[in-house]
């Protein structure tokens, strides 16, 4: 592949994840996957990189998202509204790109698995500020799994990988791939709890992200990753943090073992952090992950009367 398509652009974020990578296609037609999140901050060092290589904001024919994340989504509304920037995103990522979508069903949630009232406010206080860093979006057009998006003289195909978020995809072309979260070199992405987009369901998101990595464990290739060090090899990298999942396994089939449990309680043995307000959420996301997969192994069930997970 031509070294000159891809250009990695590198902005700031407000989020413990640190920096975002952004990438500019510069084909025929300029894309942008990508954007980085709804600041001034962000806004102006994407416009200034963009213009160190030659182009400007409206010099972007289209905008295409891997996810809903305001790391990755943040300036899209902005870009589309000010620079006519088309934007493109996986149809099942599009309810997530709406503000205050979810909020009655997650505090109900919580309360049902225990968790204390004073961290559900918190967790509630965080998503307001999450939120502030991006806008509701109505994109363009939709992308699906195995479309071909043709830039001109390169087309990309988009594979459908959720877990780390629902409708999350990379575009794929001539052993590079354009990857957001989906798969990161040094860092297992959190599979973040949420619910279905279409349904009142919670998505059994550790399990998609499983499969997701499965997929990748047979890639080669060249990753542009949406944080860390680009790489070249998918398939170890993937291989890996399927790997990894298996030590947080055991610590949650074992704290099962210990006795009969909540989510919260659970949680709190194996991330006795989760009482700290700013990541109660990224806590209790990883575990119940892990606890939806230890009942697909039957090791732990769910008893539903009393909300508690127990060993089997
Ligand atoms: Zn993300
Ligand atoms: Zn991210």
């Amino acid at each position: 592949m031509d070294s000159t398509l891809i250009h990695q652009i590198t902005l700031p974020t407000p989020f413990p994840v640190g920096d975002v990578h952004v990438y500019l296609i510069n084909d025929d037609m300029k894309v942008l996957v990508d954007c980085g999140c709804k600041t001034e901050k962000d806004y102006n060092r994407l416009q200034q990189h963009l213009n160190e290589i030659g182009f400007s904001f409206d010099d972007i024919d289209q905008l295409w998202l891997t996810h809903s994340h305001p790391d990755h989504s943040g300036l899209a509304a902005r870009l589309q509204k000010e620079h006519g920037v088309k934007v493109g995103i996986h149809q099942t990522e599009l309810r997530y790109m709406q503000k205050n979508q979810f909020i009655d069903r997650f505090g109900e949630w919580f309360r049902k698995h225990h968790v204390p009232e004073h961290l559900i406010q918190a967790m509630d206080g965080g998503r307001v500020w999450y939120q502030s860093y991006y806008d509701n979006l109505r994109p363009d057009f939709l992308v699906k799994d195995k479309q071909k998006l043709s830039t001109g003289n390169n087309t990309f195909t988009v594979h459908h990988l959720p877990g780390h978020a629902p409708g999350h995809v990379a575009f794929f072309s001539n052993g590079s791939i354009i990857s957001g979260d989906v798969l990161l070199e040094k860092i297992t992405s959190n599979a973040i709890l949420t619910f279905e987009h279409d349904t009142p369901k919670r998505v059994r998101s550790l399990c998609q992200q499983r499969d997701s990595l499965e997929f990748m464990k047979n890639l080669d290739g060249t990753v542009y990753p949406g944080h860390g060090n680009t790489f070249d090899n998918p398939g170890e990298v993937a291989e890996a943090h399927l790997n990894s999942h298996e030590v947080r396994y055991t610590q949650v089939v074992n704290a099962v073992k210990l006795g009969e449990g909540s989510l919260f309680e659970i949680t709190k043995r194996v991330l006795p952090q989760v009482e700290q307000p700013a990541i109660t959420f990224l806590c209790l996301s990883e575990v119940i992950g892990f606890l939806d997969l230890s009942i697909d192994r039957k090791d732990v069930d769910f008893d539903s009367d009393r909300n508690v997970f127990v060993k089997l």
